[in-house]
């Protein structure tokens, strides 16, 4: 499809980024590769909207993939951050910040009863199942088609139709060692669960799972599910792991925990906790996290874990995060998806829009999308026009029909306002759309 708007000053940036880094970017779905044109480069936040290179604002979607909750430069926030920039910026010692973050966490979540501070969801989730399997002393690690756990190794490895018990390398430089140990399974599957712990007795580790996925677009547990892992993992003596790097804090005070209750024996987070820097935490139970280094024998360490910046950054962000402000997200996300969904019925394009929360996405399909196959069924052609019309129109949608929309407590009468008046121009265009 062609671009008939311009961002010159974007282009050039890219063109500069492309010449030095791979791609252009630093997080390949920035790229705009699954939708073409010309990524745009922000300059600027402020609440809602964000400003790119070419001086044009946007009504912002994406929320910077879930961490801006609050909106851009909430001032509290920023003030924090000033506060402890001031200090200084990194101490490589214990220091007060990290601990205040810690008991926020703590507090919040019931099953997590000890955590320890990364800097990204990837540390996260790689540390917490290395973490299992000291703990276990066992090997392998079932992991659903379609949910995403950050970029580690034996993460990556997805499975296509009859190799649903071999974990496959899903990237070159991921060798078959590093994940022949995973066990990938259609999600929202308990008896292929049921399955793998038939097969392999005593030798699974943990099951990990997005607590409520966002990655595959929004695919929520069907009722049951979340719990029939914990029970499958409990008589089965492995771990159940529920990454909730993008729902925590963010779906509910206590993220999909919150909402579902099922106890998971450990828990990843990232995102929101660090109030747009990197600070991200794995916890749980304190008798596995008592296996960590220092204490127990598991090795896992950063130079940079629970920075005084991002931890004074999550610190703010979280104790602003009250019911009030939940409130308001969730309102916002429930307007948004009632406009969207009607923009959409009136054109007459097939779609459903599914929901998590105060997170949602669009498929561009008539039938329910309970796995990563139904997912990746849907018209995306769709969703390339619908996403680019929307961007013209001042709109930042998420680049790829896979994502979850992220609203936040920023987003205001104005700026649902400006959404509502694009949408029919985009739902035009979806409907228009040829593949
Ligand atoms: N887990 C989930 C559920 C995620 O959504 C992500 C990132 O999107 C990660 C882990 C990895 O987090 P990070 O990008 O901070 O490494």
């Amino acid at each position: 499809m062609s671009f008939p708007y311009e961002a010159p000053a974007s282009q050039s940036l890219f063109d500069r980024a492309s010449a030095v880094t791979p791609g252009g970017v630093n997080s390949p779905v920035r790229a705009f590769r699954a939708v073409g044109g010309t990524p745009r480069f922000m300059v600027s936040g402020t609440g809602p909207y964000l400003t790119d290179a070419d001086g044009r604002e946007y009504v912002d979607l994406v929320c910077s993939w879930g961490p801006m909750i609050l909106g851009h430069s909430h001032p509290e926030v920023i003030a924090a951050v000033q506060e402890a920039v001031a200090r200084g910026t990194s101490f490589g010692t214990p220091g007060a910040g990290e601990v205040e973050l810690a008991e926020e966490i703590v507090d919040r979540i019931e099953p997590v009863e000890q955590v320890r501070l990364v800097s990204s969801g990837t540390e996260a989730t790689m540390s917490a199942i290395r973490l299992a399997r000291g703990f276990t002393g066992r090997p392998k690690v079932i992991k659903f088609a379609g949910c995403y756990h950050g970029h580690v190794d034996a993460l990556l490895a997805a499975a296509g139709s009859g190799v649903a018990t071999f974990g496959l390398p899903d990237t070159p430089g991921v060798t078959g060692a590093q994940a022949g140990d995973t066990i990938v399974l259609p999600y929202n599957d308990l008896e292929a669960v049921r399955a793998a712990f038939a097969a392999h007795p005593g030798e699974i580790a943990c099951v990990i799972t997005e607590a409520s996925p966002g990655n595959m677009g929004v695919v929520p547990p069907l009722p049951g599910f979340n719990q029939g892992l914990k029970d499958l993992c409990a008589a089965g003596g492995a771990l159940y792991i529920s990454d909730e790097v993008m729902t925590g804090f963010r779906v509910s005070k206590a993220g999909w925990y919150g909402i579902d209750g099922v106890r998971p024996d450990l828990m990843t987070f990232g995102k929101v906790m660090g109030g747009g820097f990197p600070a991200a935490a794995f916890g749980g139970r304190a008798d596995v996290m008592a296996h960590l280094a220092p204490a127990g024998p598991v090795y896992q360490a950063g130079t940079l874990s629970g920075n005084p910046i991002a931890t004074a950054a999550g610190v703010a962000q979280l104790r602003l995060l009250d019911d009030a402000a939940y409130e308001k997200v969730d309102a916002v996300s429930a307007e948004l998806r009632g406009l969207v969904t009607a923009a959409l019925a009136k054109e007459g394009v097939a779609h459903r829009l599914q929901v998590a929360g105060n997170m949602f996405s669009v498929f561009f399909t008539d039938a329910e999308v309970r796995d990563y196959d139904a997912a990746k069924a849907q018209e995306s052609f769709r969703f390339t026009a619908f996403f680019h019309s929307m961007l013209e129109q001042g709109v930042y949608l998420p680049p790829s029909a896979f994502e979850s929309w992220f609203v936040s407590t920023a987003h205001d009468t104005a700026a649902v306002e400006r959404i509502a008046a694009a949408l029919p121009a985009a739902a035009r265009a979806a409907a228009g759309a040829t593949a």
